[in-house]
């Protein structure tokens, strides 16, 4: 028999500011409710990746992207589990902390929303996640083949912070850096995509830097990341993700500077369908648009190959847009 926790009274009763304490966190700055220093989990040099709000109970680290109550801290920094977290605190402060209960976050408050990114930019991660497994059975289902998962360095990672047990899928800036991971959950648990506190999705393309470093003058535009691992494995190394069904204004600076043609592949959805009208509209007399048409009620990520590719040509008359006039001898090689 384990020991016996309750995670809720635990998590209720525990201080955060303890809890720093506990571990003699050095060089912490506090300042009213918050605090701010050098990240304990991650270490790492930046002085201000860490931020705790002693009032909610919670911390975040915008490096590492570590997050959550005092039980996601100790899991961290312990890199053991939730319940082992539980007894650790339960262990070191006993009945001593339920003294001061924490007072419960205001409703319609409750996002920790601690990060203030520079306007429209993802500043560049100052880490890399490693051990991540791209042989995961999840990606097998979704059939990613694992050359793909190693291609995009997706997989599944086991270790500490926000990102533990979801499959995690590094987004990368138009200069190849990393400026966020997605994080993909593998039982169905929820959310289906976390993502950190502060990423703005509408000021990067998802697979940008490699499209556009084929000489392709046009470019496949999808919804999702999976849908752009299926249409880059159909063989179409020049496609990007919105991360969603809208197309930002600095997105559309980017893909009608760099490409004359686009194809949109959103989903067969009420959504993926308005969305591509809308971005259909905007890009009217900017560049050449097409759209392929994905079947009602399916996604480019559950397509055979030789659907994707029948779907882009036909979308392109026959590739004629796409490649020039030749295009079957790109896509049947
Ligand atoms: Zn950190």
């Amino acid at each position: 028999m384990g020991e016996w926790v309750e995670f809720g009274a635990v998590k209720q009763a525990v201080r955060l500011e303890a809890v720093l304490h506990h571990y003699q966190v050095p060089g912490l700055r506090r300042r009213r409710d918050q605090v701010e220093g050098r990240c304990p989990i991650h270490g790492g040099e930046r002085e201000d990746s860490f931020r705790a709000s002693l009032s909610k109970n919670v911390f975040h680290c915008f490096s590492c992207q570590a997050q959550g109550n005092v039980l996601d801290f100790v899991a961290a920094m312990e890199k053991c589990s939730i319940r082992e977290a539980a007894c650790r605190l339960q262990r070191w402060f006993g009945g001593r902390a339920s003294a001061e209960p924490v007072q419960p976050m205001p409703p319609g408050r409750r996002k920790v929303e601690l990060v203030r990114e520079k306007e429209g930019c993802n500043p560049p991660l100052r880490f890399v996640l490693t051990g991540v497994d791209p042989g995961h059975h999840y990606l097998q289902r979704r059939g990613i083949n694992r050359a793909t998962a190693a291609e995009f360095g997706i997989g599944f990672y086991g270790g500490p912070g926000l990102m533990s047990g979801r499959i995690v899928i590094p987004i990368r800036n138009a200069q190849s850096q990393i400026v966020a991971y997605a994080g993909r959950a593998v039982d169905g648990g929820l959310p289906k995509y976390k993502l950190p506190a502060g990423f703005r999705k509408g000021s990067e393309l998802f697979n940008l830097h490699r499209a556009a470093a084929t000489s392709s003058k046009t470019v496949i535009v999808v919804e999702g990341y999976f849908d752009c691992l299926r249409v880059h494995q159909a063989g179409f190394p020049f496609v990007v993700a919105l991360m969603g069904t809208s197309l930002s204004a600095r997105q559309e600076r980017v893909l009608t500077g760099r490409f004359e043609r686009i194809v949109l592949m959103l989903d067969g959805d009420t959504a993926g369908r308005a969305g591509s009208r809308a971005i259909n509209s905007k890009l009217s007399g900017k560049c050449t648009v097409a759209v392929a048409n994905v079947p009602d009620g399916e996604q480019p990520d559950q397509l055979a190959p030789t659907a994707i590719q029948d779907l882009i040509l036909q979308a392109t008359h026959e590739g004629s847009v796409l490649f020039g006039t030749k295009a079957n001898t790109y896509v049947s090689k």
